[in-house]
């Protein structure tokens, strides 16, 4: 089964065409980045007009690095939610015109679940019951995979998402957009016991996160550095600041995986490249006996392929959507 995917939720237009669930045949990637760094991050209606500018080239290369036409293809997918409208609707429209015109089913793919599902891409041996820790620029997220339609999600943010703190903290510390890649090098260079930041506990929950009180430390202390004319070693403040954050997203993860009393654990999104969360994880994974998967960066970030793989558990459960599919901004998983 070869399913062609479109994704356009936020400022990545993107198309691949994946086999069977697991095999990645292309994945096109046209980034915006460049775009809206100058404004400090992505401009909704900038993105939407890119993305209609962007979209047939990217299909066309996709189906071109995967060496087929579209006669070879089964399915058509798209992310329809969650991300911004604008910049769905491209990709909803886009599908449903292929699907319509080519009279292939149509299928729509939960832009987080993709996330989840881009662990399968590189790890054969990864089969639900997993434990997955979500982390992107909108979400923050513990799900517990039960199956490949079945997800429960036992924590969540109050407040910030994981990757939106580091593009804040970033950009206040005038590493610019998006910040996580930039805070996770500069912090390489720095000393991540330098200063204590608060770690955000959840009274009336164990699972759950909140990222506001480190990203207002981080602020506050940058204020009183500046009134009182001290020097700020950035590569410090950052290290301390990415060493709060990592510490609690592996506590919680780790707690649910002995809670749930699961083996494999996983994790998901942009955040989910960061190395200082990578070797900490594993870390505490290997002295708890348990088996960690993480993407390769290039399938952690907004990519197609990741829509793809999820779109062959809906091809296979008969579920297919008609023309009637709408972006669905706010969509629940
Ligand atoms: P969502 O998937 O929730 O809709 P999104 O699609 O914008 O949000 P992703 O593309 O999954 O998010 O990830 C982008 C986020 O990941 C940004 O916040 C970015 O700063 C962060 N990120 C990327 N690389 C790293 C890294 N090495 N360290 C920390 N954060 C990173
Ligand atoms: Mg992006
Ligand atoms: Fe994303």
């Amino acid at each position: 089964i070869k399913i062609l995917a479109i994704e356009s939720s936020c400022d990545e237009t993107a198309a691949a065409v994946v086999e069977d669930g697991r095999k990645v045949l292309s994945n096109i990637i046209s980034s915006q980045i460049d775009l809206h760094t100058i404004y400090g991050g992505v401009v909704p209606e900038i993105a939407s007009r890119k993305h209609i500018e962007n979209i047939n080239f990217v299909i066309k290369d996709a189906l071109k690095e995967a060496n087929v036409t579209f006669d070879d293809i089964d399915a058509i997918a798209v992310t329809y939610g969650p991300g911004l409208v604008g910049a769905l609707l491209v990709g909803v429209g886009e599908a449903k015109t292929l699907a319509y015109g080519l009279n292939k089913p149509l299928i729509g793919v939960h832009h987080i679940k993709g996330h989840v599902f881009a662990n399968l891409i590189e790890h054969e041996e990864l089969k639900p019951p997993f434990v997955c820790l979500i982390v992107s620029g909108g979400h923050t997220e513990i799900a517990i995979v039960k199956d490949y339609n079945d997800f429960e999600i036992v924590a969540t943010t109050r407040d910030d998402a994981a990757g939106e703190a580091f593009d804040k903290v970033a950009r206040s510390v005038g590493l610019g957009y998006p910040g996580g890649p930039k805070i996770d090098k500069a912090a390489k260079l720095g000393n991540p016991h330098a200063i204590e930041f608060p770690k955000a506990k959840v009274n009336d929950s164990k699972y759950d996160f909140s990222f506001s009180g480190v990203k207002s430390a981080v602020l506050n202390y940058q204020n009183k550095a500046n009134m009182t004319g001290e020097k700020i070693n950035v590569n410090d403040l950052v290290a301390s600041f990415q060493r709060a954050v990592v510490e609690v997203l592996v506590e919680h993860t780790i707690e649910v995986a002995k809670d749930y009393n699961i083996k494999n654990v996983a994790m998901a999104g942009g955040v989910a490249s960061n190395t200082a969360l990578r070797s900490l994880m594993e870390e505490k994974c290997n002295e708890e006996g348990l088996k960690l998967h993480f993407p390769s960066p290039i399938f952690c970030t907004d990519n197609a392929a990741m829509i793809g793989v999820a779109a062959y558990f809906e091809y296979i459960n008969n579920n297919f959507k008609d023309l009637t599919l709408n972006a669905v901004p706010n969509l629940e998983l």
